[in-house]
């Protein structure tokens, strides 16, 4: 029910301070969660990391400067501003269809994340776009800088899928930012190189994606890597049966990288932007590896 003298799409008060200080919440939460768990894997490691740190994440970090220099000038009307614009205007099914205000939060969070899982899939299936998400995978060390290895056009058809979404839900802004805060926490918390007692990750990996969830799909296994998509809640890959517990070699003792590249300590920032275009796909995507196995003879 509304109040009657409400106009029929007013964003409340309390959400409207939210969303003005929107490029502060997220620049905090980012920078604040990066120091947290660059501390505690300092403090508390999961495992030694195979790749030396600094040229990783200098290359690591160029990347993520360069991800948000593209966006704001590819992209001006990002995801958020666009749900507002959604909700001024009255496109979109919340804003077409009477909801709750939590109802259309709730599920925006949700629906956002199922599309950024099956676009997770479907960059491992299409080998043009696998050609920009490997620049993720090359990582031959796992951490927090992992987490924002991204290839800028990786970044910027996301936030187009992302867009798309939110004007088609007509997604109320404040849950486009609930979603992008949570997006990017998990992201850098689930590549954290750090150390959880067995039975917290156990409980934790049924809310939320752990970095022991999450390691096993950067194996240089085909198999584990065809596994675990999921960034924030682990159910789509329960549901759609993607789900790997454990690394078979164990999280010590696991490779973490591509098998085409087994040069990847030696590449910077300038060699991860051309990448997707002179880089070799490998075995891997769209299931190449079963079906070359299979023809193999013997
Ligand atoms: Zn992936
Ligand atoms: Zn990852």
């Amino acid at each position: 029910m509304t109040a009657p003298e409400a106009p029929e799409h007013e964003v409340p008060k309390l959400e409207n301070a939210f969303l003005a200080h929107e490029p502060t919440i997220r620049l905090a939460a980012f920078l604040g969660l990066l120091a947290l768990i660059a501390v505690w894997e300092a403090l508390r490691p999961r495992r030694a990391l195979a790749a030396p740190k600094t040229p990783r994440w200098l290359s690591n970090f160029g990347l993520v400067a360069l991800d948000s220099l593209v966006l704001r000038f590819a992209s001006p009307l990002l995801a958020i501003d666009l749900a507002l614009t959604a909700e001024e205007r009255g496109f979109g099914l919340f804003n077409l269809v009477p909801a709750p205000r939590w109802l259309a939060i709730v599920a925006t969070v949700l629906v956002l994340d199922l599309v950024i899982y099956l676009q997770h899939r479907a960059f491992h299936a299409v080998p043009l776009l696998w050609r920009l998400h490997m620049v993720h995978h090359t990582d031959r060390g796992f951490d927090v800088s992992t987490g924002v290895r991204f290839h800028p056009v990786e970044i910027a058809l996301s936030m187009g899928i992302k867009m798309a979404i939110v004007a088609l839900l007509g997604a109320p802004a404040s849950g486009v930012l609930v979603f992008e805060v949570f997006l990017s926490a998990t992201s850098l918390f689930n590549h954290g190189n750090v150390f959880l007692l067995p039975a917290v990750d156990r409980y934790l990996r049924l809310i939320v994606v752990t970095p022991d969830m999450h390691r096993v799909h950067h194996s240089i296994d085909p198999v584990e890597t065809n596994s675990n998509y999921g960034f924030n809640l682990p159910w789509w890959d329960r549901l759609f049966g993607s789900y790997r517990a454990q690394p078979a070699a164990g999280h010590e003792r696991m490779t973490i990288g591509l098998e085409q590249f087994p040069e990847a300590r030696r590449l910077l920032l300038h060699h991860l932007l051309i990448l997707p275009f002179s880089g070799r796909t490998g075995r891997y995507p769209a299931g190449r590896y079963r079906k070359r196995a299979a023809s193999r003879p013997g």
